[in-house]
């Protein structure tokens, strides 16, 4: 399956994505965590991402696009993929129909997790992140690991993105709504929406989406 996750920041598509790619095997793609692995190794991509992310802005489509088409050329997604943070505006999207039909496939279904504004700050402001992998994820009350400051799945440090300043949320979720959300319109007229509330326990959230990605493949 093709499928792109779609919500405000912090709204549990990392989180969501790391089982849904389990549970479908098919690889998770996050553009956010390529950009912080390319930050951590230092490299020019790295160096030219840095400066938007800090301030909660968009790296450019330019980058963004090129970074995004790499990885989806690699081998592990020839047969799907589950893409995270990425499209992220109207220009990426037509961008990503562009290379799909170029290779003459489609994407299959848009996830898309609703959950209220106040519960995405308190999200980001409890999210910890570990050093060796930004797709493990916890959070300090939601999703506590079983020692403090300690990643469950690699031992690794768990740390608060740089990004996750109120400021900065307050940036991201302005640049959501006035950047982002168009492509559920977008997407909506291909008829590839299915929203689904993001709110609950993380392993409902997952049998909502997996259930709600059954009936639109079957429809
Ligand atoms: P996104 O990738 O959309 O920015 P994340 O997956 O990083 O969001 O989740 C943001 C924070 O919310 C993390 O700290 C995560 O542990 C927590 N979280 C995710 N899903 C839930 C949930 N269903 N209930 C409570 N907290 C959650
Ligand atoms: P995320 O990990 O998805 O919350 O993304 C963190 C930051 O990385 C964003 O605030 C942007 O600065 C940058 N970023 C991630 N994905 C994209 C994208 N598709 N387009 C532009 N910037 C992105």
């Amino acid at each position: 399956m093709r499928i792109v996750l779609v919500g405000p920041p912090g709204a549990g598509k990392g989180t969501q994505a790391a089982f849904l790619a389990k549970n479908l095997s098919i690889p998770h793609i996050s553009t956010g965590d390529l950009f912080r692995a390319n930050i951590s190794q230092g490299t020019d991509l790295g160096k030219q991402a840095r400066a938007f992310m800090d301030a909660g802005r968009l790296v450019p489509d330019e980058v963004t696009i090129a970074m995004a088409k790499d990885r989806m050329a690699q081998s592990d997604a020839e047969n799907g993929f589950l893409l995270d943070g990425f499209p992220r505006n109207v220009g990426q999207a037509v961008a990503l129909d562009e290379m799909l039909l170029g290779e003459g496939v489609k994407l299959d279904a848009v996830l898309d997790l609703e959950v209220p504004e106040d519960e995405v700050v308190k999200r980001i402001a409890g999210r910890r992140i570990c050093r060796n992998d930004s797709s493990h994820v916890f959070h300090v009350t939601y999703n506590a690991p079983k020692t403090e400051g300690v990643c469950d799945v690699c031992g690794g440090e768990l740390y608060q993105r740089d990004d996750d300043t109120e400021e900065t949320v307050r940036t991201r979720l302005e640049v959501y709504h006035t950047q982002t959300e168009p492509i559920i319109d977008h997407y909506r007229c291909q008829g590839l929406v299915v929203t689904i509330s993001a709110l609950g326990k993380v392993t409902e959230v997952t049998d909502r989406a997996m259930e709600a990605l059954k009936k639109s493949d079957e429809g």
